[in-house]
């Protein structure tokens, strides 16, 4: 450790780690709340988060009534900061965590360590790559995540291709479509392995538009190329071969949360959501430790993180006025039915304390037409009606589940023949 502590202070109330939407937002208002000493730790040169790199609208429009580019909205997230006295810590990189609130942290200057009351993990999410996607073929230049491309668009200027494919078709996969736009960058195809395109078919049509192919139900993909990406190949849904000339594939969507530190640390994880185990008000299983943002679960939108960074302060704030932070004994939510992916929270804690999550958050694995149950000591104490596909918002109240659960876990299913 450097004797100045890589120019750092050694405590704080509350240090937050990562300073995109959720984090610049919660540690905003932690200090409106009129917490003391509120340090944001980011390890970029400029705080902001993913929309620093997103050039497109629409953003800020909850936030700040009006509608902004990722860029400018980020801008006025760090501004919103540093107006209400939040520190904010640029190129300073969380390595570690451990119990009780202590971080092992690499600054510019060296290694450091901060001591914080409570820390919140606020890291957010990126896109799975091709390795996690099992897309085989060759090794060439030119195969990004449309992250990757949206930094080096919009923050370098740089054109990395001419005519990709992009492979996916989420939300995100069309806004790859824009990004390319920027530049001058003509997607020539649109590949997805599902049956139809995972974002809603409203946007569908935006292909056509941009002259755009769809391709759907595709098996057996290859990115073929010696130097650069020369074509992409796969089975399509009829079964024939197909092989798209191409310079360049995007790989995008399928978000998993950036829980590298979490999984080297003492922190309870997810396997489904891939974040931290949390409860009803986002305290990990260290209660010292909260978590808001993308991290939590992939992938929400900005103004969703922003508000949950906002919630979550007032959580932690009246947390930091009890003092210690305290265990308290939690029930499990267990997922019975493989349709479901995830839950968040995944357990709830029961005690005194009011307040939390109004919304449970359910991940889909599948489409689902059923009743989601939660059933707790043999009761049934939540049913709630739901049509919905994987990669969509899905919620149910929390309130009456939180209220009748007993001592034993919470157990999801689906009832499909009610
Ligand atoms: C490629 C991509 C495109 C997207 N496009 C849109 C869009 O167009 N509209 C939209 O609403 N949402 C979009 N999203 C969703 C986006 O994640 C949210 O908009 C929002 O930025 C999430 O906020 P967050 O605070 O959870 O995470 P982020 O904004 O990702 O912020 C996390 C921050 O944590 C920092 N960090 C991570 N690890 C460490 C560490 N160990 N130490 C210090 N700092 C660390 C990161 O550098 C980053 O700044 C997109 C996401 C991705 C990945």
């Amino acid at each position: 450790m450097t004797t100045n502590n890589g120019g750092l202070p050694r405590k704080s109330d509350v240090a937050v780690v990562g300073g995109g939407t959720a984090g610049l937002a919660l540690a905003t208002k932690l200090k409106r709340l009129g917490v003391g000493s509120v340090i944001v730790l980011e390890r970029e040169n400029d705080a902001g988060g993913i929309p620093r790199h997103c050039g497109h609208y629409p953003f800020g429009i909850r936030e700040y009534g009006r509608l902004l580019k990722g860029p400018d909205y980020a801008r006025r997230n760090v501004e919103a900061a540093v107006d209400a006295g939040v520190d904010i810590k640029t190129e300073v990189t969380v390595t570690a965590l451990h119990p009780d609130g202590r971080l092992s942290l690499t600054t510019p200057a060296g290694k450091a360590e901060l001591q914080a009351e409570r820390v919140v993990l606020c890291t957010g999410a990126r896109e799975a790559s091709r390795p996690q996607r099992f897309i085989g073929g060759d090794r060439p230049l030119g195969v990004l995540s449309t992250g990757a491309l949206q930094s080096m668009t919009y923050l370098q200027g740089m054109r990395p291709f001419r005519r990709p494919v992009i492979i996916g078709s989420e939300l995100v996969s069309f806004s790859a479509i824009d990004t390319c736009r920027h530049l001058g960058i003509r997607p020539v195809a649109m590949i997805e392995e599902n049956d139809r395109i995972l974002a809603r078919r409203l946007v569908q049509p935006y292909l056509m538009m941009r002259g755009v192919a769809l391709f759907t139900k595709v098996k057996n993909l290859r990115i073929l190329g010696r130097r650069q990406v020369e074509a992409i190949e796969f089975i399509d849904a009829a079964g024939k071969q197909q092989s798209i000339e191409a310079d360049g594939a995007i790989i995008s969507g399928r978000f998993r949360p950036e829980a590298a530190l979490l999984h080297l640390s003492h922190l309870e994880v997810d396997p489904g959501s891939g974040g931290p185990m949390i409860d009803q008000f986002g305290q990990c299983s260290d209660p010292s430790y909260y978590s808001a943002g993308n991290l939590l679960r992939p992938a929400e939108t900005s103004g969703w993180c922003w508000q949950e960074g906002i919630e979550t302060a007032k959580w932690i704030a009246e947390d930091l006025s009890r003092g210690q932070p305290a265990v308290v004994p939690s029930v499990r939510v267990q997922l019975v039915d493989r349709a479901i992916g995830f839950s968040v929270p995944q357990r709830l804690s029961i005690s005194d304390r009011t307040g939390g999550m109004q919304k449970m958050q359910i991940g889909l694995n599948v489409p689902v037409k059923g009743y989601l149950e939660a059933i707790s000591g043999g009761q049934s104490i939540s049913n709630t009606w739901l049509n919905s596909r994987p990669v969509r918002r899905v919620q149910i109240r929390l309130a009456p589940i939180v209220q009748n659960c007993s001592k034993s876990p919470v157990e999801l299913s689906i009832q499909r023949n009610k």
